[in-house]
C-alpha cells in the first residue's frame, strides 16, 4: 500500500459516497495503490450507517466508527493509526477539495520531489470559491497569525499528504480542526511543496467550524512557542535592539538639543527617526538574519508604519493605565512598553520579515 487517505466525517450523508466514488476513480486512473479510511464521529445524520450499508463497491475502504464528536484532528490521527500506506493523507468529506489533485500531491512525494505536499488555496493559482467576506477574513487572519511559525502560504488547509516516516516518534495532538500547522511545526521533513487547488464551498450540509475553533486555534498557537526556539530567540534579540534604540534616541535628543542647539521637539523627531532606522538595520541583519538589500525599501516602509502604530498603541495604554487605572505614570509606561514590544515584534515578524 502506498497511500492512506483519511476522510473525517460528521454529518456528511449527502457527500460521502460521491466523494468515495471519485477518489476510487482517481486511484484507478492514475495507478495509485491507495486505501481510503473514513472516520465517522457517530454522525446523527446517519453517515456511518450509509457507509456500512452502501451497495457501491469501494475497494480498499476502511471505516472507523467513533463513539462521539471528538473532532477533526483526532479523527485524522485515529485514521492514520490503522493506515497501511507509506504516505499518509487527509481530505475533507464535503467535496470542497478537488479529487483530481490527489495525483499531484501523491506523485510529488512518490517521486521524491517532496516529503510533504499541501493542497494550497493561497499558493499562486489557488482559490477559494463560495465563501463570504467574514469566512474569508477569518481564514486570512488565522493564516497571517501562523506566519509567526511558517512561510507556508496555506497552513490551514485540510488537504495534504506526508510521508509516514516524517512523523515517526512525534507527539502530534492538536486541539480542534487545524492539524496541518502542527505537522508543519513538529514533523521531520526536508521539502514541503504547495500544490494550488481551487476550494469550492460545500453545497450539501453545514460547516462545523465555529467560535470554539478560534479558541482552539489560539491555544494551539501559544502552545507551539516552545517548539520554535527560533521565535523566542528572535523576540529577545528584538527586545535588545529596542533597548539599544532607546539609548540612541535619548542620547541623540540630549546631544542635538544641548550641544547643537536644536529646538527639543525637532531633535526628538530626528532622534526618533535615526533610532528607528538603526533598529531596522539591526533587526534585519541580526534578529531576522536577512540580507540588508533584500526588499529594503518596502520593508523599511513597513517597519516604519508598524513603529508609528506601536507608538500610538503605547500612548493609548500609557493614558489608559495612568488615567483610568490611576497607576503612577512611570509604571504605566513600563507596562505600556511591554505591550507595545509584543505588538511590535509580532507585527514585524508577521508582516515585515
Ligand atoms: N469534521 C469531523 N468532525 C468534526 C468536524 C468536522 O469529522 O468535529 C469533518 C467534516 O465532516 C468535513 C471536515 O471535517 O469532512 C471539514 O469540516 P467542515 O467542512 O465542516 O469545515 P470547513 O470546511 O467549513 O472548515
Ligand atoms: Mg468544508
Amino acid at each position: 500500500m502506498k497511500l492512506s487517505l483519511v476522510i473525517p466525517t460528521y454529518n456528511e450523508r449527502k457527500n460521502i459516497l460521491q466523494l468515495l466514488k471519485k477518489i476510487q476513480e482517481e486511484f484507478k486512473k492514475n495507478n495509485i495503490q491507495g486505501e481510503i479510511i473514513v472516520v465517522d464521529d457517530n454522525s446523527p445524520d446517519g453517515t456511518g450507517k450509509i457507509l456500512d450499508e452502501t451497495k457501491i463497491k469501494i475497494k480498499n475502504l476502511k471505516i472507523i466508527h467513533r463513539k462521539g464528536k471528538f473532532g477533526l484532528s483526532s479523527a485524522v490521527l485515529d485514521g492514520w493509526k490503522i493506515a497501511e500506506g507509506e504516505i499518509l493523507g487527509a481530505m475533507d468529506a464535503d467535496l470542497s477539495h478537488p479529487p483530481e489533485k490527489i495525483k499531484e500531491l501523491f506523485w510529488e512525494i512518490e517521486n521524491g520531489k517532496a516529503d510533504f505536499a499541501i493542497g494550497s488555496r493561497y499558493a499562486p493559482g489557488g482559490e477559494i470559491k463560495g465563501w463570504g467576506f467574514k469566512r474569508k477574513l477569518m481564514s486570512k487572519t488565522a493564516t497571517l497569525l501562523a506566519r509567526v511559525y511558517t512561510k507556508v502560504k496555506d497552513p490551514m488547509t485540510g488537504f495534504f499528504m506526508i510521508k509516514r516516516t516524517c512523523i515517526k516518534d512525534k507527539k502530534i495532538n492538536p486541539k480542534g480542526f487545524k492539524i496541518l500547522l502542527e505537522l508543519i511545526i513538529k514533523a521531520n521533513y526536508k521539502i514541503i511543496k504547495e500544490i494550488p487547488i481551487i476550494f469550492n464551498n460545500r453545497i450539501e450540509g453545514k460547516s462545523k467550524a465555529g467560535t470554539k475553533e478560534i479558541f482552539c486555534y489560539l491555544q494551539n498557537l501559544i502552545g507551539y512557542l516552545p517548539y520554535k526556539k527560533k521565535v523566542i530567540r528572535e523576540f529577545f534579540k528584538f527586545a535588545f535592539v529596542g533597548g539599544i534604540g532607546t539609548i540612541i534616541n535619548v542620547l541623540l535628543l540630549y546631544i542635538l538639543t544641548e550641544k547643537v542647539g536644536v529646538y527639543y521637539l525637532l531633535s526628538a523627531i530626528v532622534s526618533f527617526l535615526i533610532a528607528m532606522t538603526s533598529n531596522f538595520i539591526l533587526n534585519k541583519v541580526w534578529t531576522f538574519k536577512e540580507n540588508i538589500r533584500l526588499n529594503a525599501k518596502k520593508k523599511y516602509f513597513q517597519f516604519t508604519l508598524v513603529s508609528i502604530i506601536v507608538l500610538i498603541v503605547n500612548l493609548f495604554f500609557l493614558y489608559l493605565f495612568t488615567e483610568i487605572f490611576e497607576i503612577y505614570y512611570l509604571i504605566s509606561q513600563v507596562l505600556a512598553i511591554g505591550i507595545a514590544l509584543i505588538i511590535n515584534f509580532f507585527g514585524n515578524k508577521i508582516w515585515t520579515f
